[in-house]
């Protein structure tokens, strides 16, 4: 892989390798761009297969959180690191101090918070050395977990749909397909049971499931059948690439909504849903309420500023309904292009020589 190749051809800005043998820390922070602001995004720890794979991932991941800070109008840019090394064996004070004094080194251009293998407990080591990092216990002032705010914003996106699609953003009387019952889906269903929606929720965990009948009424269904329920919205929770050619012609529902990250397999997927007529709220712009609410801790968290923010992914959501009606295009091209024309207003700002 030719690494500066690709950052040109996506725009990174800077990839940095992080070395130290005392510890065994072998790590890549990847800044993707910052016209907007400093890059945040979390650290991965994963015992990637090789450098190349962890140095592919953290490169898209870092790009897609360019994306997802750009829609939900945070003064924020994409970054994201990746940590080569197994979350369940290899976690030490020493690896993530030494990690903090790197992501130190870039001076606040990269602010990094939790991610997949990594937990608060992790951050509090991080933030020892260095004031970059978010997501640190609401005991020392952080914003504490995402997902209350992650499953409000999916809520506010699937009230825009609604208005789009039934001529009303209530969802009273609606039956949502939850595919996943974990933090998010458990946060979004109690705003959906408190509009007067009907649930109907899967899981591969019985216990999750459990919950989704006992706390939320939903009827439980098995993981293969929620594709194929009869509802008004389907809500991906769980997995990334469960829009793909086995279960798009399945969907019931003119509207897909849902918190998962990456839900098309293919880009072309975007197309499919659209030709059978289905409204995809596209993932970024969807489930970013908890990076809005994260984006708060710098300047001191404020959690009904932060709220009101995370209300605002339904007017985005509005917009890009619009632009795709407009313009004939699907809504993932629609939230693309809504990011890259902020992005080039905010570049071309003329440069003003002072002495
Ligand atoms: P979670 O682990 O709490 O919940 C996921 C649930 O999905 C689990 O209960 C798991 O058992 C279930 N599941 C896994 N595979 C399944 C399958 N094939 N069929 C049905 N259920 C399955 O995770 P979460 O924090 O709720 O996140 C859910 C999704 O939202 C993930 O894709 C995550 O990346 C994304 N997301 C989460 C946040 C957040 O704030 N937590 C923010 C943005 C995006």
């Amino acid at each position: 892989m030719d690494i500066l190749d690709y950052m040109v051809r996506y725009g990174h800005e800077q990839v940095v390798y992080c070395s130290d043998p005392s510890c065994g820390l072998r790590a890549v922070i990847a800044v993707h761009d910052t016209t907007l602001g400093p890059s945040l995004g979390g650290t991965r720890m994963w015992p990637f297969p090789s450098e190349e794979a962890a140095t592919i991932d953290v490169l898209r991941l870092s790009r897609a959180m360019t994306y997802k800070a750009a829609a939900a109008g945070l003064h924020l840019g994409g970054g994201k690191a990746v940590i080569m090394a197994d979350p369940a064996k290899d976690k030490t004070e020493a690896l993530f101090r030494s990690f903090g004094r790197f992501v130190d080194s870039l001076d606040g251009r990269y602010i990094t918070t939790e991610d997949v293998g990594t937990t608060v407990r992790d951050m509090e080591w991080i933030s020892t050395e260095t004031e970059h990092v978010v997501g640190v216990p609401v005991s020392q002032g952080g914003s504490g977990d995402p997902s209350p705010a992650t499953g409000f914003g999916v809520y506010q996106a699937m009230r825009a749909c609604a208005q789009e699609v039934f001529g009303a953003d209530s969802l009273q009387g609606k039956t949502v397909a939850l595919q996943g019952f974990g933090k998010v889906a458990s946060y979004l269903a109690g705003h959906l049971r408190e509009a007067g929606a009907s649930l109907v929720a899967c899981d591969v965990s019985p216990r999750a499931a459990e919950r989704a009948k006992k706390e939320f009424g939903a009827r439980i269904v098995s993981p293969d059948e929620i594709c194929d329920v009869e509802c008004d919205i389907f809500a991906p929770c769980a997995l990334g690439g469960v829009l793909n050619d086995s279960t798009i012609p399945r969907i019931k529902a003119p509207i897909t909504c849902g918190g998962a990250n990456n839900q098309l397999l293919e880009d072309r997927h975007a197309e499919a849903l659209k030709e059978r007529g289905i409204l995809w709220a596209p993932d970024y712009v969807a489930n970013a309420g908890g990076l809005i609410n994260l984006s708060f801790e710098p300047t001191g968290y404020d959690e009904d500023a932060a709220h009101e923010k995370v209300s605002e992914i339904r007017q985005t959501m509005e917009r890009i309904i619009a632009i795709a009606k407009a313009e004939g295009i699907t809504t993932a091209r629609a939230a693309d292009r809504l990011v890259e024309q902020r992005l080039a207003a905010v570049r071309g700002i003329r440069r003003l020589a002072v002495e």
